[in-house]
């Protein structure tokens, strides 16, 4: 008997969506983001099905580490960069390269003695979003010392994020892209890395020598409003679990914790084993809606930590063991589900727990 809940992983299609990035920024190279267990989907199993990728980027040393035990070879970027003298000796034992997003890394770069140089690192340009990133000002100076560090052995790229990304066509992206022009003009050599998922599908013109996909390789649209079939992208995980229970509730009776469902007239309940202890996000009770037998069922109630109530009110044959997919479906994708919820898939994949198996296919 297989446990449930489980997340069935298709990395033919992850390996789709990553040709996809190919075929829209042919001239770029690509950084596979899998931070945050490559949102949800495994780190290590979709580092190991994208080879295909020039580079992987995490957020944390942690990730970084986990994926060298693994024995992947790619460069590995530490988006958040390193934040003591040790981390920067274990990045450099362990071949990873850094982003350099704050003068006091530089300051740690400069001081330390480290066993072996580091390469293929970035230097965070803040272009606008004001959160990671030096000073457009200071990156002439920044450069040169990263250029003049034996700490540091070939060229240093530049590396920024668009705040808007997902905003087609507003003038705020090309003014961060702009600013990041600005900063390469004096050498014309230097790599530049701007482009998110939503950079890659809708601004060509922000591409660069290297393109960082994340949301798009897992299938998943970062447009309000557009769909991943729209945009030619494969959904990678499809979210399950099964009916651990049926009941008929009278009119008038409670669901669940605090009776904030009340029958207007006798359902057919069924409990579904999943809930915000695997990650199913509390925001969707009342709101939310799962597939069974390729019908739309209604979440009923609150959200518990190991269940959900789901009206079968107009499911047919179905019984305690019945499947019941909570995305990932053609007709209820994670996009849709995160609108239920008030919030981004990001948010709905990241939040996938370790207590959901995750089931890899192929096809
Ligand atoms: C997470 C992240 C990405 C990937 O963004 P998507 O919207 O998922 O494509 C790219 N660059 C940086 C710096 C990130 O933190």
């Amino acid at each position: 008997m297989p446990s449930y809940p489980v997340a069935n992983i298709d990395l033919t299609a992850l390996q789709y969506n990553l040709q996809r990035v190919k075929q829209l920024a042919p001239q770029s190279r690509v950084m596979s983001v899998i931070k945050a267990n490559a949102y949800g989907h495994g780190l290590v199993q979709v580092a190991q099905a994208i080879p295909g990728s020039d580079a992987f980027a995490v957020a944390r040393l942690s990730e970084a580490l986990r994926l060298r035990e693994a024995g992947i070879q790619q460069p590995i970027v530490l988006l958040e960069g390193v934040s003591s003298e040790d981390e920067l000796q274990t990045a450099a034992e362990k071949s990873l390269s850094i982003v350099f997003h704050h003068l006091s890394q530089l300051e740690l770069l400069t001081k330390a003695p480290l066993s072996q140089p580091l390469a293929f690192c970035w230097l965070m340009v803040d272009t606008g979003m004001q959160r990671l990133g030096i000073d457009a000002a200071h990156v002439d100076q920044a450069l040169q010392g990263l250029s003049q560090s034996e700490n540091i052995i070939g060229p240093v790229g530049l590396m920024s994020h668009f705040a808007n990304a997902d905003l087609v066509n507003d003038s705020r992206n090309q003014q961060q892209l702009n600013k990041i022009l600005i900063c390469a003009k004096n050498d014309n050599a230097v790599a530049i890395s701007m482009a998110n998922s939503a950079a890659i599908l809708s601004f060509s013109g922000s591409h660069g020598d290297w393109v960082r996909p994340g949301l798009m390789l897992y299938g998943v649209s970062p447009f309000e409003g557009q769909s991943a079939r729209n945009l030619d992208l494969k959904p990678v995980m499809t979210l399950t679990s099964r009916l651990i229970s049926i009941q008929q509730v009278k009119a008038g009776e409670q669901v669940g914790y605090g009776g904030d469902w009340v029958a207007q007239r006798e359902v057919c309940v069924g409990i579904v084993s999943i809930g915000y202890g695997d990650g199913y996000s509390r925001q969707l009770s009342n709101v939310g809606s799962v597939m069974i037998n390729n019908k739309t069922a209604s979440v009923l109630g609150r959200v518990s930590m190991d269940m959900i109530a789901v009206d079968l009110s107009d499911i047919n044959t179905v019984s305690i063991g019945s499947e019941v997919i909570l995305w990932g479906n053609e007709s209820l994708a994670v996009e849709d589900v995160a609108k239920q919820a008030k919030t981004i898939p990001y948010e709905l994949l990241c939040q996938i727990s370790e207590r959901v198996k995750r089931e890899y296919q192929r096809g």
